[in-house]
């Protein structure tokens, strides 16, 4: 039985391999199985899985996409890894990403651009780009991301597929590569809402092994099997900032017209503000700045791969500089203590919001992904690109992204934000609004 299913797979990995060719969603695929060694059955049985190459699988190279760590063989599995294993989910390989996680276009790979199966010739979004790929080009049912800013959710609107942050502390973090770790939660990527909730599910849970984890009731974790897209009654909010920061005129009405089909599904539809919007980014950039130098501070070259300063690229370099600067810089408080209080305020501002409705509904981008090629210079406008996604991370909400429209045939996601622990409630809506079509 075991051997008829490694046959199928490894035929399906060899096509998989023939149609990457031109999508370049992997950087691993595991031809020898080795993270297929003995298959369990489970909820995730013959469902393909990809994963980040941040997120450690026994036996397979996690190279972050980056020349630092390009022989690293992952000795262990992460605990998500773990468990996808122990449900049956069959690991297909390892994918393709921005280099550390630091990007929003799959641009910055050592292992070379990841292209958007959805929107050829433009970039997928990142910075988990080939796992959003590998699942909008039908190579796998599901796959594993991070999104310390938006990683997951700004690809799966590129895309045109699922993605979810949860909640900070519900999936345990435990062998993942850090980025900035006060930011960062594995997260899944399906095509339907249903698939991305099982996955979870598998995923989430206590880990003792990731001090910042979460013991929840049993109960919580049982997402796939809550799963109701009844949206009668259901309040849902938009923020009056929103329009003005939406800088493609086709992705406003995409997002419009998603309001109004919630509002005929029974949802409630209420204007709602946000103020501080705009400080999100500053403040994500400040901590994140940082976190991810510290994180780096073990690539010395001793230990792990190369000295990460002599081989990685531009924009990690970019991040170490300015991530040392702050830290010296920071007896006498003056960045990344003033960001710290920046992001009470926001986590504040937002939680206000959501108890007065159920969950936040908005654009996941501001704009529609460039062209492949084209060249930009300046940091920022390449992080504007984050400015309606990093507020969950900055608050640890869950926020997820489901298929709403398309701009000039290319796709683009409506943002569904909850409070903490409403990881349910963002997935139902998520749900609902995928659903309108078919009732
Ligand atoms: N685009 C953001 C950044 O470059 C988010 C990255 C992420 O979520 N890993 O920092």
């Amino acid at each position: 039985m075991e051997n008829r299913i490694e046959t199928r797979i490894n035929a399906e990995i060899e096509e998989i391999e023939r149609r990457d060719r031109e999508i370049n969603s992997f950087i691993v695929l595991d031809k020898e199985g080795t993270a297929r060694k003995e298959i369990k059955k489970g909820k995730l049985s013959d469902l393909k899985i990809a994963v980040k190459s941040n997120i450690c699988v026994e036996g397979l190279k996690a190279t972050c996409a980056s020349q630092t760590l390009d022989n690293y063989i992952a000795p262990y599995d992460a605990g998500v890894v773990k468990k996808i294993k122990e449900n049956g989910g069959l690991i297909v390989g390892m994918t393709n990403m921005d280099e550390f996680a630091c990007g929003s276009s799959g641009e910055t790979s050592y292992s070379g651009q990841v292209h958007n199966p959805a929107a050829m010739g433009h970039i997928p979004g990142g910075s988990s780009s080939g796992s959003a790929a590998a699942v909008a080009a039908n190579f796998v049912d599901g796959a594993l991301g991070s999104d310390t800013g938006g990683s997951i959710r700004n690809p799966a609107s590129h895309c045109g597929v699922v993605g979810f942050k949860p909640t900070y502390g519900v999936v345990s973090r435990y062998g993942l590569i850090d980025m900035a770790m006060s930011l960062e939660q594995i997260g899944p990527f399906a095509r339907d809402v249903p698939t991305a909730a099982l996955l979870l599910e598998v995923i989430s849970g206590h880990d003792l092994r990731d001090a910042t984890s979460l013991n929840l009731n049993r109960d919580f974790y049982k997402f796939s099997e809550h799963l109701n897209p009844d949206l009668n009654g259901i309040k849902i909010g938009y923020a009056l900032e929103f329009d003005g920061l939406i800088l493609d005129e086709g992705i406003k009405r995409v997002i419009h017209k998603a309001l109004d089909e919630l509002n005929s599904r029974g949802a409630e539809v209420m204007e709602v503000n946000l103020p501080n919007l705009e400080i999100a980014l500053p403040t994500y950039y400040l901590t994140m700045y940082v976190e991810f130098f510290s994180a780096t501070r073990k690539y010395d070259g001793r230990r792990y791969g190369h000295k990460i300063e002599d081989v990685c690229g531009e924009e990690v370099l970019r991040r170490i500089l300015l991530g040392s600067f702050i830290s010296q810089k920071e007896y006498s408080g003056k960045y990344y203590k003033k960001a710290l209080m920046a992001r009470s305020l926001i986590r504040k501002e937002i939680s206000d919001v959501l108890s007065d409705v159920d969950v936040l509904v908005g654009p996941t981008v501001p704009k529609l992904p460039h062209k492949l090629g084209t060249k930009i210079t300046d940091p920022m406008v390449m992080y504007a690109y984050d400015i309606f996604t990093v507020t969950a991370n900055l608050a640890g909400i869950p926020a997820g992204v489901v298929p709403c429209g398309k701009v000039n045939g290319i796709p683009t996601g409506l943002q569904v934000v909850g409070s903490a622990l409403d990881d349910q409630k963002v997935l139902n809506v998520m749900y609902g609004f995928e659903k309108r079509d078919n009732l």
